[in-house]
């Protein structure tokens, strides 16, 4: 029997459209199926300059540089404490804890060619990535959505897609899912497993006028991405800045929060920004220019990663917690590392699942350091801009704002702030005791 592409890919995200241009690039026959009409929006709006090497080789860039998207050169968190936090529970964190912010100059990144990495209106940034695909090859259909897979064949995949009002089957070598949050084969195989900490939930909207100066400390800072922790408990605002006047501003917290307030978003929104009155104050006085948007239940993990003739790759292969601003970064670094792997597979025509066994490694090795990362945050996070500030972790911990996670085993921030976080948790009466959160995730095995 004859196969239609070599390669179906589900969604034509950062993910999606990334894959495809690898896979298109090396003469591989794909095809990308979105249930969408691009440009749509979508959250997820400040890159890491993890993107920067594969904009490159994908040959995106250009057209990025074209759209003219604010430049991100850093990243600064603000603190809702007033008091100075004590620090002498640790030989050398001396610094103030509650404000902090990076450059991304301040260390070098294979790949990486500038200082500065950009904030994005995904509408606009997601059609440049899908079309550039296109542009290499790939034939792309918008407004078509995958049904599911059937891998019953032992010699192909039947992946059914919903076009007008027929449904088709269509034949392919194998299948990559990039269908987002809405992990299309996890739930088909049951691969998906909810995280058993992480329960965020966010609520986002964009805002003209924002007096972005008015909440940064230094000018210079104005158009790094901001993260305001509020005086609730694991609770943070974003800032990104979407043109020179507009702003996207999201609310992340736990969803239960929302439900003992009374389930009211919009109330619920003003009076989390209101526990901020620097933001609130700057807020009231925008424009709001879309309809409140709430994302929930978007952390899990996937019992597999990879199987005969499927890989699932960005937000289809796990998602935890946006805090970092490293998703976009994380789908399209995760559809490289899968393209080599598929490219090499279909070299042998061969796509079981042990031919993407690197892809699994890498994957595997680079969200066990993320994992871990956030968790620390989410246990302690004076703890970490502390460590933001303390030349001997500055470098390290920067490398993973950066996004440059796949290749080493273990950071020696993370294990540093591992003892620390423990050393904490385990003695109430240490002066850091008080800035525990409450999300106790463990660090993966
Ligand atoms: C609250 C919040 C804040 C975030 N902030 C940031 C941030 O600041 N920076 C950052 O880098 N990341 C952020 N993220 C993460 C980021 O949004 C994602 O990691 C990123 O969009 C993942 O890209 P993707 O291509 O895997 O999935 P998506 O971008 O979701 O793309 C998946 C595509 O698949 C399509 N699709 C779905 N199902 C089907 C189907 N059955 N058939 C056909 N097509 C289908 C969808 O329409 C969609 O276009 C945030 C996430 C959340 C929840």
């Amino acid at each position: 029997m004859g196969i239609d592409y070599d390669v179906a890919v589900i969604g034509g995200g950062p993910a999606g459209a990334t894959v495809a241009a690898y896979l298109a690039k090396a003469g591989i026959s794909v095809v990308v199926f979105e249930s969408e009409v691009f440009p749509r929006p979508h959250v997820g709006e400040s890159l890491v300059p993890g993107t920067t090497p594969v904009l490159l080789e994908t040959g995106a860039m250009a057209e990025v540089e074209k759209a003219g998207f604010p430049k991100k050169y850093g990243a600064a968190w603000t603190s809702a404490e007033t008091r100075n936090v004590p620090h002498n529970g640790f030989t050398g964190l001396t610094h103030d804890f509650r404000n902090a912010e990076i450059l991304f100059n301040e260390r070098e990144q294979a790949g990486v060619d500038r200082e500065f990495t950009y904030h994005v209106d995904r509408g606009q940034f997601d059609l440049i990535l899908l079309k550039n695909a296109e542009s290499l090859g790939a034939k792309v259909y918008q407004g078509v959505r995958v049904l599911g897979a059937d891998f019953g064949d032992p010699d192909a995949v039947k992946v059914r897609v919903r076009m007008g009002s027929k449904e088709v089957g269509i034949d392919v070598g194998m299948v990559v899912d990039a269908s987002g949050r809405q992990t299309l084969l996890g739930r088909q195989l049951k691969l998906k497993v909810a995280d058993p900490v992480f329960n965020q939930y966010a609520l986002h909207s964009w805002f003209d006028g924002l007096d972005r100066a008015s909440l940064a400390s230094d000018p210079e800072l104005t158009d790094y991405i901001f993260v305001h922790f509020l005086p609730i408990k694991d609770s943070w605002v974003w800032q990104i800045p979407i043109t020179d006047t507009i702003t996207s501003v999201g609310v992340v917290t736990q969803k239960h929060r929302l439900r003992a307030a009374g389930d009211d978003r919009e109330k619920f929104f003003w009076d989390c920004v209101a526990s901020r009155p620097d933001l609130s104050e700057a807020l009231g006085k925008c424009e709001q220019l879309r309809e409140l948007k709430t994302e929930g239940d978007y952390s899990y993990s996937m019992k597999e990663l990879r199987g005969d003739r499927f890989v699932l790759v960005g937000d289809a292969a796990r998602f935890v917690d946006p805090i970092f601003s490293n998703g976009v970064s994380v789908a399209m670094n995760s559809a490289r590392i899968a393209s080599y792997d598929i490219i090499a597979a279909h070299e042998a025509g061969d796509y079981s699942s042990h031919r993407f066994d690197t892809f699994d490694t890498k994957i595997r090795r680079g969200v066990r350091n993320w994992y871990e990362f956030i968790s620390m945050y989410y246990r302690l996070n004076i703890l970490f801009t502390a460590f933001v500030q303390d030349p001997r972790y500055r470098l390290d911990v920067l490398k993973l704002l950066q996004g440059d996670v796949y290749d080493d085993e273990e950071p020696k921030a993370l294990a540093a702030m591992r003892e620390i976080v423990t050393a904490v948790e385990n003695d109430p009466d240490h002066l850091w005791h008080p800035y525990l959160g409450t999300l106790r995730a463990q660090s993966p095995n």
